[in-house]
Order: structure tokens, then C-alpha cells, then sequence
């Protein structure tokens, strides 16, 4: 699994293992940290490599499934790194398809609902193309993930190799990083510390957010189903960004307001997997609920925001 000390990825590497499978994690770290991974050193099933994944990747083991994990995928981590998040999709993207190829394994490629862009289709459904600004701040990530599904199709119809695509929409849960930007995060850290939530634009813009276990299950019965087109896995329950806000509030029990920022460019304006295929292919639907979801998530960040000392200002909220 390229990509496996990230937040996604440490937790697809939780449950291949606890399913009986044996994981090889290769992550060089840029966005992923070990201490997503740190339980399972020692683990025999389990083992970690620190590589850059554009660089070429050599394993002496056999392997029957790569999963393709590798990229940053915040807003902020992306806008930051352009051309390493280009090179992931791209470079990192063919040297993965390229071990599946020697190894006669199957590969799944993590792709994203950005590829959708902003979409002009709602919800959206796997046969949209997407309305995407190529040269737009979310353009290096956006056309990587394009590109990276135009490759994985390719080595499919010319190689015959045995490929699977997921658009994940957004997800999140434990183990996302406290300053990764997202709007998860972001909101959650600032109604436990009492601070303002920072609502960009006027919160109209709508995302549909998937808890990590219910996406991570999906991922994994598409890896093991036949199915070769793309596949979105998400969470069809979509809200406003201020009404994600406040819901944040409540559920932390905080006294932040609610303070608004200018709209980053190309924000998308709407998000909503349709998630029919993966229903009829999968049998997949998520299960968890926003507000449990929400909880193991808020005790996430209490417990990490504790960790770096801000105990006083997270207890006021409490
Ligand atoms: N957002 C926000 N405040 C923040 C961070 C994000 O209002 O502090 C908004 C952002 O403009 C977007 C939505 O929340 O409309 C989701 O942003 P995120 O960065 O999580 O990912 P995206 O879905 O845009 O890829």
C-alpha cells in the first residue's frame, strides 16, 4: 500500500490486517506520519518503508494487491506541494501500476470526487466528466487524479491488468491531522479551543461528509468485487458548510462563533456522491451516522489538542 501512514491509508492498513492479509506500507512521509502506523510495528503481517513512491519501488515479497494511496489530498497540503502532488499522480501512479504489472497483482487506484471539479451535475454520478480548471490552485490535484485514472485504464485495456478505481468524497475521522486545513479539522480544533469557526465564502458551498470506517469497508469490497469502472464511495447525507459549522458547535458543546473568511478560488460549489453503482456492485451503503461519526472524532482531537497542552482551553469547553 503506497500512501499507508496517511489517514486513509493507516486505516485500510488496520483492517487488512485484521482480515488476515499481509500489509507492506511504503510512505516517504510528507504528509502521513508514523504515529499513524506506530501500533502495528512489530506486527509479523506488517511492514514499513519509507520510499518516496515516484522513485522506483522494489519488492523482494509477492504481492497480489496494491493499493494506491499515496497524495497529499488537503486543499492546503496540495497548494503547498503542486508539483509533488503532481508527481504522485503521475510518476508515483505509473510506478505503482508498474509493480502490480511485475507482480501480476491487482491494482486499486484512490482517486477522488475532485475530478468531478465543480461539478455542473448533481449529485454526481460515475459517467460526469467533471468541470475542472486545469490552472487553478486545485488544478495539480485535480488533473494528477485525472491523469492517474487515465493511466490505470490504460494498463487495463493494453496490459489486461486487473484494475479498480475509487472516488472517495470527503471523508474523515481519527488520524486526520489537526492542521491539515480541512474544514473537519479545522472546525473541530477551533470549537474545542473556544475560538471562532473560520466559514469561508458565506457557507452556502455543500460537501457530504462519510465517516472513515464506513469508506475504508467500501474500499475494500470494491478491491475484491469485478467491478473496472470507477466507483464513487461516499456519504450521500450533504449539508452546508454553515450548517456543518454549527453542527460542530453543538456537538462539541462549544461557545466559539461563527466568523467568515473570503472563498478560496474554484471552490467547488456543491458535492453528493451518487452512490447507486457502488450500492448494485458492492452492496455498500455507509451505516455511521454524522453524529457518532462526529463523536469519535471530536475525542480524537480532544485527546490529540490535550497532547500539545492545550488542556486549560479544552476543558472550558467541556
Ligand atoms: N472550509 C471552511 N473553513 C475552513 C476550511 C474549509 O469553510 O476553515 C470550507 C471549504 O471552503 C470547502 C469546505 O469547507 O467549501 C470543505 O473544505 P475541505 O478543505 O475540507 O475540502 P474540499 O471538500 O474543498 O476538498
Amino acid at each position: 500500500m503506497t500512501g499507508g501512514a496517511g489517514f486513509l491509508g493507516s486505516h485500510l492498513a488496520d483492517l487488512l490486517i485484521a482480515r488476515g492479509h499481509r500489509v507492506v506500507v511504503i510512505d516517504n512521509l510528507i504528509t502521513g506520519t508514523i504515529d499513524n502506523i506506530a501500533h502495528l510495528g512489530g506486527n509479523p503481517n506488517f511492514k514499513f518503508i519509507q520510499q518516496d513512491v515516484t522513485e522506483f519501488i522494489f519488492l523482494d515479497t509477492r504481492v497480489d494487491y496494491v493499493w494506491h494511496f499515496a497524495s497529499p489530498a488537503s486543499p492546503v497540503d496540495y497548494l503547498e506541494l503542486p508539483i509533488q502532488t503532481l508527481k504522485v499522480g503521475s510518476l508515483g501512479t505509473h510506478k505503482a501500476l508498474g509493480l502490480a504489472k511485475h507482480k501480476g497483482a491487482r491494482f486499486l487506484l484512490a482517486s477522488t470526487s475532485e475530478i468531478y471539479g465543480d461539478p455542473l451535475v448533481h449529485p454526481q454520478t460515475e459517467d460526469y466528466w467533471g468541470n475542472v480548471n486545469p490552472i487553478g490552485p486545485r488544478g495539480c490535484y485535480d488533473e494528477a487524479k485525472r491523469f492517474a485514472e487515465a493511466l490505470t485504464m490504460a494498463y487495463c485495456n493494453e496490459h489486461d491488468l486487473d484494475t479498480r478505481i475509487v472516488r472517495i468524497f470527503n471523508t474523515y475521522g481519527p488520524r486526520m491531522r489537526l492542521n491539515d486545513g480541512r474544514v473537519v479539522p479545522a472546525f473541530v480544533s477551533q470549537a474545542l479551543k473556544n475560538k471562532p469557526l473560520t466559514v469561508f465564502g458565506r457557507g452556502t458551498q455543500t460537501r457530504s461528509f462519510c465517516y472513515c470506517a464506513d469508506l475504508i469497508e467500501g474500499v475494500y469490497r470494491l478491491m475484491l468485487s469485478s467491478a473496472r469502472d470507477p466507483v464513487n464511495i461516499g456519504n450521500p447525507n450533504e449539508m452546508t458548510v454553515l450548517e456543518f459549522a454549527r453542527e460542530i458547535i453543538r456537538a462539541t458543546r462549544s461557545k466559539s462563533r461563527i466568523v467568515f473568511k473570503p472563498l478560496p478560488q474554484d471552490d467547488p460549489r456543491q458535492r453528493r456522491p451518487d452512490i447507486g453503482r457502488a450500492r448494485r456492485l458492492l452492496g455498500w451503503e455507509p451505516r455511521v451516522p454524522l453524529s457518532k461519526g462526529l463523536e469519535q472524532t471530536i475525542a480524537y482531537f480532544r485527546h490529540r489538542l490535550l497532547g500539545l497542552g492545550v488542556e486549560a482551553k479544552v476543558e472550558k469547553s467541556t
